[in-house]
């Protein structure tokens, strides 16, 4: 799991980097949270795993924005622009946008994630990718009017990667919803499968956040 903060992080060595791609081609899994889409912006096979960026000087040379707007459509966006935006933190919603991946499969439709930083603007190569679910980034927020993708599954050759851009801090991460995507998530990154099928009790609804305060 790759949560470095920040397109500060020193590049990788290139052995190093050349044994990470042909793991994640030969099967491999990987998981990556929040800040960790902002690392490496010049290294060409990472941002093919993660799909889609921010910072690091990332701008249209390196892809689309990829969102879905009001009408409910999937947009691919090659307009100029920086990569990677956030406003002040808030708690924000999650919409499944699809149902039937084993990584959402059960879930409410609509759920209410803890404070968190709203990565709006990402984008990237966005191959092989898939958009599980989404939240709306107000324009009162600072936001970019769209349906920002929160749960991202990708294939890289035989590999499997699972994205979610949120997760910036403690509070964050105990959020039930990100706790449930990120074991399930993780699963089926090191598997292709989930075998935890269970939603538990806690888990938010629409309108209410949980979480589970970290000892
Ligand atoms: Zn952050």
């Amino acid at each position: 799991m790759i949560n470095n903060n920040g397109w500060q992080v020193q590049p990788w060595p290139e052995a190093t980097q050349k044994a990470f791609e042909a793991f994640i081609l030969g099967g491999g899994g990987m998981v990556v949270v929040h800040a960790a889409n902002n690392s490496w912006p010049e290294w060409d096979a990472y941002n093919r795993m993660i799909g889609l960026g921010g910072w690091g000087n990332r701008n249209e040379k390196d892809g689309p924005y990829v969102y879905f707007n009001n009408r409910g459509e999937l947009v691919r966006d090659s307009s100029p622009g920086r990569g990677g935006a956030h406003g002040p933190q808030h708690e924000f919603q999650i919409t499944i946008r699809n149902s039937t991946h084993p990584i959402t499969r059960g879930m409410p439709t609509k759920w209410m994630h803890t404070r968190d930083e709203l990565y709006d603007r990402l984008r990237g190569p966005a191959e092989n990718m898939h958009v599980l679910a989404t939240t709306f980034a107000a324009k009162e927020k600072r936001g970019t009017d769209r349906h920002e993708p929160m749960l991202l599954t990708l294939t890289y050759g035989k590999g499997r990667i699972f994205h979610t851009p949120m997760g910036h801090a403690d509070y964050s991460m105990e959020c039930v919803g990100f706790i449930v995507c990120l074991q399930r998530g993780t699963e089926w990154a090191a598997t292709g499968k989930v075998t935890q099928k269970v939603i538990p009790e806690d888990f938010p609804t629409a309108s209410q956040s949980s979480k589970r305060v970290f000892e």
